[in-house]
């Protein structure tokens, strides 16, 4: 950037100097032999006289002075045409490149130039006019090499002053240079008109034409003290070619102040000579800097293309995995679509998604998360066919277009395919990890016509391969999509549950199996709504859960259970107790036991007539907590049940080191007394293991009279069920356990 902003592309191979042999082979070839001529003081008159043809001496001296203009407007049009196209090639350099040097070259060259044409025609003889003034076309020559050194000062101040930031008024210096051109004219103009002109000649002395002293001190100026300081900021061809021109042009002041004598002498041919390298030495820098720049161009284009390129790659795919990312996943996927409309084909879409991802990164750290990363999806790159479409779309969140899809079975032998295959061990430095993937599956065109069906339909099939259990796929199915409609229904719906007094509490009487007396009763949640209707627990606990509502429910039927307990302890002075589910999510809240010790201040409800059912996988997983929470609850004598026990596998050594106070055997189990022999076995276990370490079991569940016949032959002696009585409301057990 700053060097496009500095006028001037550089870059390391621009020629940044002219090698000075060549100026000097430039000026020695063109000019010797001019030096040579005057210094033997040759030219064409007294050549003529020598050699003996005085007679016709006359004659002579016309034919070399014809000769003498012919060569200097030889000379002088050479010069004028080379200073044209200088020109123009400067110009065309600034207005490409912004080239603030070229331009000052560019606009030196153009007014000496253009009073290089009007010398040419004041010179006696060569003038179409007749003009008879003799020293006039000397006055000019040194107007115009004066002010032609002054538009290099000029412009070249301006290029160090504006240089940076600040802008070059190109059009106030070409207005100046112009306004400078019109100003000499009028000179010359005005010098042709008057009557004597100052005499240019001062014979017999050491300097015969002091008048060149003018434009010799400015162009001294200009190489000592001007250019060192421009070549500093800008070292390049073309600033250096101003050096030489300067050189150049001093050259000619010394050699016209030394060595002429008369007007068109031989030293006029010597600065003619010079006269025409000075147009020269630009004319070939600006060409030299042309090619260079025009390189410099190729290779900026180049590096663009190289870096534009890889800006795509970049935008385009995932840095960590190489795959492609979610916006060229969009890209493919919108691709596809249009393919396949086209063609009338079908494809599929797998949005796969690895189970619990988060564990890894949580326990391993991220670093160790990203190699996994990496891994996982090069193994995944290789389990899928030639043609599918990759892309990483989230953290643990893939997804595979799997285009010219022949039948369903080939996306569900690659589905499998896929679930088998990236189920492996990886080891992570030195930990060997499992990982299992869940994947949904959309097809086009039957489960979505546009991207974002598709994608939408791919993930309502990904979470419902995640809710069965993970580490396998399912197709889309509107059955899902109504599943995925009514949770998200039910979420919104049951936020307003409390406040819009939906929620009520049932009691399902608990009872002493052998005295058939009740000993208490399990609450058990209820909810209407009044869009969706009566709504089981089994469907709103888990997005209760789901969405850390289940808190606030929790809360609410403790805290109600506590009042309803309170009215009817001190009504009938009856002791009874009640179970409330506590689901692990609320188990393993961290103001769980505040919330309880708050509700129990509140109501000032006997800590011991409550039991809070705990499933048995509670106990399974995440041992830390538990454990606290175990201990928490035994520190506020809360009495703890553990609910649908059996079915979780808990060891005995475990069982023995917590404090439960109940096992209440899951109702699968009771369902199957008398029709399989095993679950009667796991019955009698839990009976004899609940005597065996002082802890209550309750059977649930009980729906015959044999269940609960066999129950109590093994001693199992509390117990509840529909057979003894459903869950009822507030009135009908109020009047069952306590008026009856
Ligand atoms: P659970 O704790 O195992 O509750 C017993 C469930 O079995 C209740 O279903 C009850 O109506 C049902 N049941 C009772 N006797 C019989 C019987 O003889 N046969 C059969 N087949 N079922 C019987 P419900 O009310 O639909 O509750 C389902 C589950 O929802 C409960 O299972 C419990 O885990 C959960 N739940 C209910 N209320 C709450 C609550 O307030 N908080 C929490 N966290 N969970 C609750
Ligand atoms: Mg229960
Ligand atoms: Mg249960």
């Amino acid at each position: 950037m700053s060097e496009i902003k500095n006028t001037v592309v550089l870059d390391q191979r621009t020629l940044k100097r002219i090698p000075p042999f060549f100026v000097f082979f430039l000026i020695l070839i063109l000019g010797l032999p001019v030096v040579a001529l005057n210094y033997f003081d040759i030219d064409f008159g007294t050549l003529a006289k020598s050699l003996g043809y005085d007679q016709r001496a006359g004659d002579f001296l016309l034919e070399s002075q014809i000769r003498g203009y012919f060569r200097q407007a030889i000379l002088q049009w050479s010069a004028f045409s080379l200073s044209a196209m200088t020109v123009l090639l400067a110009f065309t350099q600034c207005r490409l490149t912004n080239d603030k040097i070229a331009l000052v070259i560019g606009m030196a060259v153009l007014f000496s130039g253009s009073v290089e044409a009007l010398h040419t025609l004041v010179i006696d003889g060569l003038s179409p006019y007749f003009i008879d003034k003799s020293n006039l076309d000397a006055v000019i020559w040194t107007l115009s090499n004066s002010v032609s050194a002054c538009i290099f000062i000029v412009g070249l101040l301006l290029v160090l002053y504006y240089s940076g930031t600040k802008k070059v008024q190109i059009n106030t210096y070409i207005l100046v240079s112009i306004l400078l051109l019109i100003c000499a004219f009028t000179l010359i103009y005005y010098a042709a008109t008057i009557t004597k002109l100052p005499e240019m000649w001062l014979h017999n002395s050491g300097i015969s034409r002091p008048y060149e002293m003018t434009y010799l001190v400015l162009y001294l100026f200009l190489i000592l003290v001007i250019y060192p300081r421009v070549y500093d900021k800008y070292p390049y061809i073309l600033t250096n070619c101003i050096f030489y021109m300067g050189v150049t042009q001093s050259v000619i002041a010394i050699y016209l102040m030394i060595l002429s004598n008369s007007p068109y002498d031989s030293a006029y041919n010597i600065a003619y000579f010079l006269k025409i390298i000075v147009y020269f030495i630009p004319f070939s820098c600006l060409i030299i800097n042309y090619v260079f720049s025009y390189n410099a161009v190729l290779i900026a284009q180049e590096k663009l293309r190289v870096s534009e390129q890889r800006l795509k790659y970049l935008a385009g795919h995932d840095a960590l995995t190489n795959l492609y990312n979610r916006r060229e996943f969009s890209d493919m996927l919108a691709i596809s679509l249009a393919n396949s409309e086209r063609n009338n084909t079908s494809f599929a879409l797998f949005v796969l998604d690895i189970d619990n991802f988060k564990t890894i990164n949580d326990t391993q750290g991220h670093i160790d998360g990203d190699i996994f990363l990496k891994e996982f999806s090069g193994r995944l790159n290789d389990l899928i066919r030639k043609g599918d479409i990759l892309s990483r779309i989230g953290g643990d969140e893939f997804t595979i277009i799997s285009s010219r899809l022949k039948t369903l079975s080939s996306a569900r032998k690659l589905a499998e395919r896929l679930v088998k295959g990236l189920n492996i061990a990886y080891q992570i430095q030195e930990k060997i990890t499992t990982i299992t993937v869940s994947i949904g599956i959309a097809v086009y065109p039957q489960d979505g016509k546009t991207s974002e069906e598709l994608l939408k339909n791919a993930d309502i099939a990904m979470y419902s391969s995640k809710k069965s259990g993970k580490n396998t796929y399912r197709f889309y199915t509107a059955n899902l999509s109504y599943n995925q409609h009514r949770e998200t229904e039910i979420e919104y719906q049951l936020r307003e549950a409390i406040n819009n007094n939906e929620l009520s509490l049932y009691f399902q009487p608990q009872y002493n199996l052998i005295t058939q007396e009740i000993i208490g009763a399990e609450i058990l949640l209820r909810w209407y709504n009044k869009s969706l209707g009566n709504i089981l627990p089994s469907e709103f606990i888990p997005i209760a859960e789901n969405t850390g509502q289940i808190s606030a429910l929790g809360n609410w039927v403790l805290q109600r259970t506590c009042e309803q307990g309170r009215i009817w302890l001190e009504r009938y002075k009856k002791n009874l107790t009640f179970a409330i589910n506590i689901s692990q999510v609320q188990f393993e809240n961290i103001d769980f036991i505040e919330n309880i010790k708050h509700i129990f201040a509140a109501t000032t409800f006997p800590v011991s007539s409550i039991y809070m059912e705990i499933p048995e996988n509670t106990l399974v997983q995440n041992e830390m907590k538990m454990l606290t929470g175990l201990k928490d609850l035994d520190r506020l004598k809360i009495n703890v049940a553990i609910d649908d026990f059996g079915i979780g596998y808990t060891s005995l050594n475990r069982l023995k080191s917590l404090s439960i106070k109940m096992l209440k055997i899951d109702k699968s189990f009771v369902a199957e007394i008398q029709k399989s022999k095993d679950k009667v076995v796991v019955i009698d276990t839990i009976i004899r293991v609940g005597n065996e370490l002082n802890m209550k079991v309750m059977a649930e569940g009980i729906e015959t009279p044999e269940q609960l016949q066999y129950l109590i032959s093994r001693e199992c002696t509390m117990g509840q069920g529909f057979y003894l009585s459903k869950p009822l409301n507030k009135e009908d057990f109020e009047m069952l356990a306590y008026i009856n």
